[in-house]
């Protein structure tokens, strides 16, 4: 287990890892189009690749397409694939896209402004193709609600922290760093083990000499 509590971690981390917002998809969908709807596009959008191939896919979806549900609605799903093909497993995205549409044209602002986090949570998954990791983002950035994505990033370094076994589900992964980090910084600490995860925790080779909780993590203990 991790030898120093949450509140130290995040102010480590805090500490070490600068980064800017427009790293991340999410933050540019906000910046360029500040609606749902295409915040909801962007993490789609970022299932599977990088942040800087889902900020060129959403770039040229908002060009392309638009940036409201009834411009996805009135686009072909071939435009959108073509627009969003930098973001990868695009015909399988665009599909996702055009059903979100469909649903969210047709209920999304009665559900979303009745702020309900768990009606939205039920009505978003009940779409195929939306998973929890983009439900916990969306509601966590939106809604500040008590929540914790789980990308891989998150999920490898719980696990080598000793949060939670090797085996464990999202939801264990989830419960665990939210009660390790808090509510309060949910969201930073979500987007800071994004950004550990890439410059030193990686998965094949991660820089335990050089990470700035070298001191702490019990698999760089292991390691020396
Ligand atoms: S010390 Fe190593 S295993 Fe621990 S967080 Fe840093 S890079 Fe990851």
């Amino acid at each position: 287990m991790i030898k120093a509590s949450g509140k130290r971690v995040y102010e480590l981390l805090k500490k070490h890892l600068r980064y800017d917002e427009d790293e991340f998809v999410v933050y540019v969908a906000k910046d360029l189009a500040n609606n749902p709807f295409v915040i909801l596009v962007s993490i789609i959008l970022s299932q599977n690749t990088s942040d800087k191939n889902s900020i060129r896919a959403l770039k040229n979806y908002i060009n392309e397409i638009g940036s409201t549900c009834d411009d996805a609605l009135r686009a072909s799903v071939e435009a959108i694939q073509k627009a969003i093909r930098p973001a990868g497993l695009y015909k399988q995205k665009a599909t996702t896209i055009k059903r979100l549409a469909i649903e969210y044209c047709n209920r999304g602002p009665q559900i979303l402004n009745n702020n309900d986090i768990n009606l939205i949570k039920m009505w978003l998954l009940s779409i195929p193709g939306i998973g929890r990791k983009t439900v916990d983002v969306f509601l966590q950035l939106l809604y500040d609600a008590p929540v914790f994505a789980v990308d891989t990033h998150a999920a490898r370094i719980a696990k080598r922290w000793g949060l939670v076994g090797d085996k464990a589900s999202y939801d264990e992964i989830s419960h665990a760093l939210l009660e390790f980090f808090g509510h309060e910084h949910a969201g930073e600490a979500h987007r800071l083990l994004i950004v550990l995860g890439r410059r030193y925790c990686k998965s094949r080779k991660p820089r335990c000499g050089e990470c700035p909780l070298r001191e702490v993590c019990p698999y760089a203990q292991r390691q020396s």
